[in-house]
C-alpha cells in the first residue's frame, strides 16, 4: 500500500502531525503498536497543557484519538520493525504488512528506565514518578527521595527541593556524574540529604500507596514519593540501520524536524532536544507535517 506520508507512533507528536497532514490533503497513515496517546496513558494528572486546566493522561489520549477518528485519519495497530529506502520511496515493514510512502515521521517516544522491583508498576502514580515537573506539586511539604546521579536527577532534585520538606538523593556511586555547578547547588541545599553508595532494593506499600523504600544496607527510608531518574530508553531499534540516531538512540533532526535522510522526519520524545513535554511534542509534530505536506 502506498501513502504520501506515514507516521509511526500515535502519541501526541504523531497525532498532532497526522492532524496537520490530513488537513493539508495528505494521504496519511498512522501506525501504532499499542494504543493511542502513547505515554500519556500512564500520566495521572496533567496541569500544564494549554486549554485544559486539569486533565488525566488517558482522558487527553481519548480526546486526541477522537480527533483522529473525526478527521477519518486511517491507522493500523501494528509494530514497525524495519525501514528501508528504495529511491524516493521509504519501505516500512511491520509485523503484519509492508507499506510504502514518500515521507515518514518517526514519533515513537521513549520509556523511562525503572528499577525493575516488585510492585513498581502498581505504585506508578501512587508514590512513584518519573517526572518532577508533572508530579512534584503533589508532594508539597512531604518527604521524598530521588534516585540517580546524572544531570537530570540533580536538576529534578533541585526543582523538587523547593516544594518538598525533605529530599533524600540516593546515588549508587560515591560521586555524581553531573556538572560541577549542579553538584555544588545540591550540596548547598539544606533540605537535601545525599545518600551515596546506595540502592533501593524494595518498595514499602501502605494502603496501595508508597510508604517507604528499603535500601541495600537494610536501612528503611520513610517517604511518600520516589522519583526515578536513571535515564530513558528511546524506541528506535527499528531505525538503527538508517544511522540517524546518536549513540544512545535519540534521533538527530534539523529545524524542520527532518533527519539527514530527506523525507525522514522525527518529532517528540524520540529526538535530541532540551524540553520533553506534551506541548513541545505537539508543536514538533505539527511543524514536521506542515513541512512534508507541502512536498507531497
Ligand atoms: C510519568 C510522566 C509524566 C509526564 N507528565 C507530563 C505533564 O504533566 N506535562 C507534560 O507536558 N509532559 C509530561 N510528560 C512528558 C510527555 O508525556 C511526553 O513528552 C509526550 O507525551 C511525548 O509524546 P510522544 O508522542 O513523543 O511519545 P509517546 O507518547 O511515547 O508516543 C510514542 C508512541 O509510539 C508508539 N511506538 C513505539 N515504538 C513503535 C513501533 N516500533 N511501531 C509502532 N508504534 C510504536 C508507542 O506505542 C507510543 O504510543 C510526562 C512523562 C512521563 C513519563
Amino acid at each position: 500500500m502506498k501513502y504520501d506520508s506515514i507516521i509511526i507512533g500515535m502519541g501526541v507528536a504523531g497525532i498532532s502531525a497526522a492532524i496537520y497532514a490530513k488537513r493539508a490533503g495528505n494521504n496519511v497513515l498512522i501506525i501504532e503498536k499499542e494504543r493511542p496517546g502513547g505515554i500519556l496513558n500512564i500520566i495521572d494528572n496533567i496541569e500544564n497543557y494549554p486549554g485544559f486546566k486539569k486533565i488525566s493522561g488517558p482522558d487527553l489520549s481519548y480526546q486526541l484519538f477522537e480527533q483522529v477518528n473525526e478527521l477519518k485519519i486511517p491507522y493500523k495497530i501494528e509494530e514497525v520493525i524495519d525501514i528501508t529506502l528504495k529511491n524516493e520511496w521509504k519501505i516500512i515493514k511491520t509485523k503484519n504488512a509492508i507499506y510504502e510512502c514518500k515521507n515518514i515521521l518517526i514519533a515513537t517516544g521513549r520509556s523511562p528506565i525503572l528499577l525493575g522491583l516488585p510492585k513498581e508498576e502498581e505504585l506508578m502514580g501512587k508514590g512513584i514518578s518519573t517526572c518532577a515537573l508533572c508530579d512534584g506539586a503533589l508532594y508539597k511539604e512531604k518527604r521524598v527521595a530521588v534516585v540517580g546521579g546524572g544531570n537530570s536527577a540533580l536538576q529534578e532534585a533541585l526543582f523538587l527541593s523547593k516544594i518538598v520538606k525533605k529530599l533524600y538523593l540516593i546515588h549508587r556511586r560515591d560521586e555524581f556524574r553531573a556538572e560541577s555547578e549542579l553538584i555544588s547547588k545540591i550540596k548547598a541545599t539544606e533540605n537535601i540529604e545525599i545518600i551515596y553508595n546506595s540502592q533501593v532494593t524494595n518498595y514499602i506499600e501502605k494502603n496501595g500507596s508508597l510508604a517507604g523504600v528499603l535500601l541495600n544496607d537494610d536501612k528503611t527510608l520513610e517517604i511518600e514519593g520516589l522519583f526515578i531518574f536513571i535515564g530513558y530508553a528511546p524506541k528506535t531499534d527499528f531505525a538503527k540501520q538508517l544511522n540517524i540516531t546518536n549513540p544512545v538512540g535519540y534521533i538527530e533532526v534539523d529545524e524542520n524536524y527532518e533527519t539527514k535522510i530527506p523525507g525522514i522526519y522525527a518529532a517528540g520524545d524520540i529526538i535530541i532536544k532540551k524540553v520533553y513535554q506534551i506541548v513541545t511534542a505537539a508543536a514538533e509534530g505539527a511543524t514536521a507535517a506542515i513541512r512534508f505536506s507541502r512536498k507531497k
